[in-house]
């Protein structure tokens, strides 16, 4: 485990200096790292993507526990940095380990060398839900995923139908699978200190929705559309979408919507119905 010195050591002899562009802010705490591993519930049948390994703290921890480990680092003094790292910290799971220098958000999967079957992430919290939607439609074979975002964008994944904060973010990785919130984290343990709360939030994918980009596109336009106006009805807030009001109205109804009830009492498979009425 690389502790609050060690962090702060690492970063002086690479000549990194965090950026909050990038969401540089490294975690010290082994209590934290041993969280968010045993929430992932990973095992050694695993292969763990990580974005964003940072300086390695997280990285070591799913190396203790995964079969194997390839992350994705868009800073490539990191990136070069980090096999280092893991050949002196942990020697014995050095051959069980790959970095690319890449950003998560354009990263396919014929980028990476084995098929990950977890996602567990401290993420760069400007970028946190395009990356996880991102790989989630990407790589079909990710089975779980547990990230550390911040606390407000965890409340917002996590939130289902009528919630205050239910909405697009929310309504999309539902599209996935189930989705929890699985703790809280505070600022002290990372270096340097986010100005915000963290929060771990965790995916189980249910294959409840065939793995075809077409009808993802059509389910996701038909969510945009219906949160783009959040206090308006799905009668009027889908009228561009639809074409027309009336037509809005006909595709609700066909779907067995309410035309006056708004988006944010709908949940995901009424959205995938909606998108099917076309
Ligand atoms: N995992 C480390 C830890 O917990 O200490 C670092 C986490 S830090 C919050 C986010 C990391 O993501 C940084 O290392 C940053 O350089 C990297 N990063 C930022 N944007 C990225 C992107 N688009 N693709 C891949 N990595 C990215």
């Amino acid at each position: 485990m690389l502790g609050p010195n060690r962090i702060r050591e690492l970063a002086a002899e690479v000549g990194v200096r965090p950026t909050k562009t990038l969401g540089q802010n490294f975690v010290h705490d082994a209590n934290t790292v041993r969280r968010i591993v045993a929430s992932s519930g990973i095992g050694p049948d695993d292969v763990v993507l990580e974005v964003g390994p940072g300086l390695g703290s997280l990285t070591l921890a799913l190396l203790a526990e995964a079969g194997r480990v390839v992350a994705v680092e868009i800073d490539p003094v990191l990136a070069k940095r980090l096999p280092t790292t893991i050949a002196e910290q942990a020697p014995d799971q050095a051959d069980a380990f790959d970095v690319i220098t890449a950003d998560a958000l354009r990263i396919a999967r014929d980028d990476l060398p084995v098929a990950p079957t977890a996602l567990v992430a401290n993420l760069p919290y400007n970028v946190a839900v395009p990356v996880l939607l991102h790989l989630l439609a990407e790589i079909p074979t990710l089975r779980t995923a547990l990230v550390m975002v911040q606390a407000e964008v965890a409340d917002r994944l996590a939130a289902g139908p009528g919630g205050r904060v239910y909405g697009v973010p929310s309504v999309k990785a539902r599209y996935y699978g189930d989705v929890t919130r699985a703790g809280s984290v505070g600022r002290s343990v990372f270096w340097p200190e986010p100005n915000v709360e963290s929060g771990l939030v965790k995916i189980v994918r249910t294959d409840a929705h065939p793995d075809d980009p077409d009808l993802r596109r059509k389910v996701f336009a038909v969510i945009d559309a219906a949160f783009a106006q959040r206090r308006k009805t799905m009668r009027s807030a889908l009228a561009t979408w639809a074409g027309s009001p009336v037509e809005a109205e006909r595709r609700l109804r066909a779907a067995g919507i309410d035309p006056g009830v708004r988006g944010e009492r709908l949940g995901v498979d009424d959205f995938v119905r909606l998108a099917g009425t076309d």
